[in-house]
C-alpha cells in the first residue's frame, strides 16, 4: 500500500510531538504513568496471537482488565466478544470499539518478542498466528484510553460502552456482535468509535476522512457452463473457456463505463479456473472475483451489471437457458466504513488542540474492507468513526521518504507498529476526543 503522493505530506511533520509544554497536560500526564504497564500488556498479547473466532484467551485478558477498572463486564457477546460498561453520571454514551483476533501469518518482524505460536483456526486447520494487522495495537490502546477515561472521570460524565470484537479478519464480528443484543442490551450510543493502526502513517498523527473511509467488500463466484467435447473440434461444442475469457473483458467496462467515474469501485477477477488437459473442452470454468464500492448504490450496480454481462455472452453463444452462468456473492458482505463527518469534526478539535494541526492529518479512503461499519448501519443509526492511528517508526518513515525504502504493509509477515509514541499518541488522542463527545451540550 505505497501511496508517495500522500506521504510526501508528511515529510516536514515536527518530530517532537510530546514537548514539554505538551506534557503538561493532564492526559499526556496520566499517559506516561501507564507506557511501563501498557508495554507489558502489548508485548503479552503480541506474544499470544490467537485467530479469528478463536479469541478465547484474549477475550478473558480482555474482560478481566475491563473488570480491574471498574467495568460491568459481559462476555460472548456474538462468540468470544466482550462488553464492558461504565456509567459516570449523565450524559452521552460513548462505544469504544476493538477487534481481538490475529491471522495466519508466520512472524518474521525480528522482534525478541516474537510470536512463535502454531495452532488451529477454525475449521481446525493448523497455521500459525501473528496480530500482523496489529489487533494487539488497537486492545493495548483501547485499555489504555479506558484507564485514562477513568482516572480523569471527574473532567466528563456519561457513559462508556466499550466492546472487545472477535473475527474482524473474517469479517463477521461486528454482525454477530449486533445480533447478540449489542445496541437492545447494552446502553445504545450516541457514537461509535475506534482505530487502526496504519502502516503508512508515521507514529505521532492520526489519519481522519469525513466520510467513507474504507471500502465495501465482497467476494462473488461466476460459474461459466458450456458444453465440452474434443478440443479438435470446436465446432461441436461450446467452450466455457471462450465464455470466461469474454467476460473477464467485458466486465472491465463495469467500472470504466458504467460506474459513475467520481465513485470509486473496484471489479478483480482474482482466480479462473477450468478444464484438465489441452485437447479437452471443459464443461464448466469458474472465476472468482472481488468487488469493492464506497456506496450501496454502486455496489448494485455491480451486481446487476454483472448478472447482465454474463447473460448476454450466454446468450448471445447460443446456451440454453439452464446453462447461463451462476454469479453468486458470498455472505461475507463487509458495507464501506462510512464514517459521519460531524462526528469526525468534532473528535479532531481537541485531537489537533493536543497533538498540533499538523500531525491530525485528512487521509484519502482506501479500498480495503473493516467490518467497522456494520455498527452504523443498524435501524439505531448510530454515527461512527475510525480513525488511522499512525504506527511507524519515525526514523523509518523519513528513510522511506528520503530514500524510498519500502514499508511493510498490514498484512505482511513483517509488520509491526512503533509501540511507545503510537500508544501514546492513540491514547492521548482518543481519551481527548471522547472528553470533549461527552461534555458536549
Ligand atoms: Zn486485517
Ligand atoms: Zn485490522
Amino acid at each position: 500500500m505505497q501511496r508517495p503522493t500522500l506521504l510526501i505530506l508528511f515529510t516536514s511533520l515536527s518530530l517532537s510531538l510530546f514537548s514539554q509544554n505538551i506534557s503538561k497536560n493532564p492526559i499526556m500526564e496520566t499517559v506516561d504513568n501507564q507506557i511501563k504497564k501498557a508495554k507489558e500488556i502489548y508485548i503479552d498479547l503480541h506474544q499470544s496471537p490467537e485467530l479469528s473466532l478463536m479469541e478465547f484467551k484474549t477475550a478473558k485478558k480482555m474482560a478481566a482488565k475491563l473488570a480491574e477498572l471498574g467495568f460491568e463486564v459481559t462476555t460472548n457477546i456474538g462468540g468470544n466478544g466482550v462488553v464492558g460498561v461504565f456509567k459516570n453520571g449523565k450524559g452521552k454514551t460513548i462505544l469504544l470499539r476493538t477487534d481481538m483476533d490475529a491471522l495466519p501469518i508466520k512472524e518474521n518482524t525480528g522482534l525478541d518478542f516474537s510470536s512463535r505460536i502454531i495452532t488451529k483456526d477454525f475449521e481446525g486447520k493448523v497455521a500459525p498466528a501473528m496480530h500482523a494487522c496489529g489487533h494487539d495495537m488497537h486492545m493495548t490502546t483501547w485499555l489504555g484510553t479506558l484507564q485514562a477515561l477513568i482516572s480523569l472521570k471527574k473532567e466528563w460524565q456519561g457513559t462508556i460502552v466499550a466492546i472487545a470484537q472477535p473475527a474482524e479478519e473474517v469479517s463477521g464480528g461486528s454482525n454477530a456482535m449486533i445480533a447478540d443484543g449489542l445496541f437492545k442490551r447494552f446502553p445504545k450510543p450516541d457514537y461509535a468509535l475506534a482505530y487502526h493502526v496504519s502502516a503508512e502513517l508515521p507514529s505521532g498523527t492520526i489519519g481522519y476522512y469525513p466520510g467513507a473511509i474504507f471500502a465495501g467488500v465482497n467476494s462473488v463466484d461466476i460459474q461459466v457452463f458450456g458444453q465440452g467435447g474434443h478440443g479438435a473440434m470446436p465446432h461441436t461444442t461450446i467452450d466455457p473457456v471462450v465464455l470466461a475469457s469474454r467476460i473477464v473483458l467485458d466486465i472491465q467496462t463495469i467500472v470504466s463505463r458504467e460506474i459513475n467515474p467520481v465513485h470509486p469501485a473496484v471489479v478483480t477477477v482474482g482466480s479462473i479456473h477450468g478444464g484438465t488437459k489441452h485437447n479437452i473442452i471443459p464443461d464448466q470454468v469458474d472465476l472468482q472475483l472481488t468487488v469493492r464500492f464506497f456506496s450501496d448504490e454502486t455496489y448494485n450496480k455491480i451486481l446487476e451489471a454483472l448478472q447482465r454481462i454474463t447473460k448476454g455472452i450466454a446468450i448471445s453463444s447460443g446456451l440454453p437457458k439452464e446453462k447461463w452462468p451462476i454469479v453468486k456473492t458470498s455472505n461475507q458482505f463487509t458495507p464501506p466504513v462510512v464514517n459521519n463527518a460531524e462526528l469526525v469534526s468534532k473528535a479532531i478539535q481537541p485531537m489537533k488542540k493536543l497533538l498540533g494541526d499538523n500531525n491530525v492529518i485528512q487521509v484519502e479512503p482506501l479500498t480495503v474492507g473493516e467490518d467497522f461499519g456494520k455498527y452504523g448501519r443498524t435501524e439505531e443509526n448510530i454515527p461512527i468513526a475510525l480513525f488511522w492511528l499512525g504506527g511507524v517508526n519515525k526514523t523509518k518513515y523519513q528513510d522511506h521518504i528520503e530514500n524510498g525504502t519500502v514499508l511493510p504493509g498490514l498484512h505482511n509477515a513483517a509488520f509491526f507498529p512503533d509501540f511507545e509514541p503510537s500508544y501514546k499518541t492513540g491514547v492521548s488522542a482518543m481519551t481527548s476526543a471522547m472528553i470533549q463527545l461527552f461534555n458536549e451540550k
